[in-house]
């Protein structure tokens, strides 16, 4: 293993992998910190269940997959947060880095959540998505970790002990070499991470070069597409032209949408509007205790082409709904339905499935039992096929806002 990666949820960490896939490095992501060996990849991602819990937790967590990383022989650590920069008042971006650097015995690493591609970019410090800063965009409302300040020095430096710097886009368009006497410049003032300005892949490119000896890099998923280019031209690693063949697994084909978001509420609309079938789920009858989970599998079955389940819902239904059933349990109800329907699907020869939603995603892949997932080729920028380890079945997992809005039709036809 050449690269160990720690990410703090679950489609994120498929999103980094994929990634790694891309420039020709194989890939596993395994769920939790597993108890047996690591398995035989060029990058490992460990995918944890940290952003939002409390910061002591994500220390602990992040520790024992840092761990598991080294034991099974990692040279170089990532921890992956989101590309934007999502974090509660307590961290926990800044303290499980501190936490990876002391235990790694290193004095400095970088900050970059850019996600160019994605249109997450970050110039004098300041992280914008789209045309939009941090805590002008959407992310100010976001129920569990709401960015309202966009200097992202500042944010970072309010979550850590060691001193925060920066490293301007001026430096980083002169590449590799001015990167480098920049970094060694700021550890001398005793800065000890530094946020790192992005626009463009090329910029994440010269990122990856200059970062390619520290033992512990922070970042969103963006600088990880530079690193395989910087491995193999240390002769570190051959890249491989299949790291992204999952093979062959037949079957049939189901998409299951838990994600309210935005995005995916553009696509479960474009699904039905290009006569597809699609069945919705209402969290209230759920909530009354009928057999929705086996009707639906039912409908679904009796189709003669893929078919869409969902309980995605614009936010005005999403928060009438909350006030009714409250936010956590109707989330549980919903997830815990679309888990069910999933394995269903799975037992009836279904074998590629899509599934939207981040939190969606966790429940179905703990329902069925999944523990390690191989990465395939990216569908949209951060969203690749996976194949389960040891099994003939394929699964898309995407978080809310990724994807393009024709996203569930090009995914199945990927894989046909
Ligand atoms: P995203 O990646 O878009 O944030 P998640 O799956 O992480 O999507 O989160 C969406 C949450 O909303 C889940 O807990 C899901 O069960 C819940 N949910 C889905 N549909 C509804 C609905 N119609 N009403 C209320 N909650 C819903």
């Amino acid at each position: 293993m050449r690269l160990g990666v720690i990410a703090d949820d679950f489609t994120g960490a498929t999103d980094v992998a994929s990634m790694l896939v891309r420039a020709g490095m194989r890939a596993v992501q395994v769920i939790g910190v597993p108890d047996g060996p690591v398995p035989d990849a060029d990058a490992v991602v460990v995918a944890l269940k940290s952003r939002t819990v409390p910061a002591s937790e994500a220390v602990r967590d992040s520790l024992a997959a840092l761990a598991w990383l080294r034991a099974g022989g990692a040279r170089q650590c990532y921890f992956k947060y989101c590309s934007t920069f999502d974090s509660t008042a307590a961290g926990n971006i800044g303290p499980v880095a501190e936490a990876l650097m002391q235990a790694l015995d290193t004095d400095f690493t970088i900050a970059c959540p850019a996600f160019p591609e994605n249109g997450r970019t970050v110039f004098r410090g300041h992280l914008f998505v789209g045309d939009q800063l941090l805590s002008d965009s959407g992310m100010r409302h976001h129920p569990l970790t709401p960015m309202t300040d966009s200097n992202l020095p500042n944010v970072l430096q309010t979550q850590m002990q060691s001193r925060v710097g920066l490293v301007r886009y001026d430096t980083v368009a002169r590449g590799e070499a001015a990167l480098r006497q920049r970094f060694d410049a700021l550890r001398a003032e005793g800065v000890r991470c530094a946020v790192v300005d992005a626009i463009s892949n090329e910029d994440l490119h010269a990122i990856a070069a200059a970062c390619a000896d520290m033992p512990l890099l922070t970042a969103g998923s963006g600088v990880a597409l530079g690193l395989p280019d910087v491995y193999a031209a240390r002769g570190w690693l051959s890249p491989d032209a299949r790291a992204a063949d999952l093979g062959r697994v037949g079957g049939r084909g189901a998409v299951l949408s838990g994600s309210c978001s935005q995005a995916t509420n553009a696509q479960v609309r474009h699904w039905i509007d290009t006569g597809r079938p699609a069945l919705r789920i209402d969290p209230r009858d759920l909530a009354a205790g009928r057999a929705t989970a086996r009707q639906a599998l039912g409908w679904a079955l009796a189709q003669p082409e893929p078919v869409l389940v969902y309980a995605t819902s614009s936010p005005d239904d999403v928060r009438a709904v909350q006030a009714e059933l409250g936010v956590e349990r109707a989330g549980h109800l919903v997830e815990q339905c679309l888990a069910d329907i999933a394995r269903g699907l799975v037992a009836e020869d279904v074998r590629r499935l899509v599934i939207a939603g981040g939190e969606t995603s966790g429940a179905v892949v703990r329902a069925l039992g999944v523990t390690q997932l191989r990465i395939g080729a990216a569908i949209d920028p951060g969203v690749p096929w996976t194949r389960v380890e040891g099994r003939p079945l394929l699964l898309a997992l995407k978080s809310g806002n990724f994807g393009a809005v024709d996203f569930f039709t090009k995914a199945l036809q990927q894989v046909e």
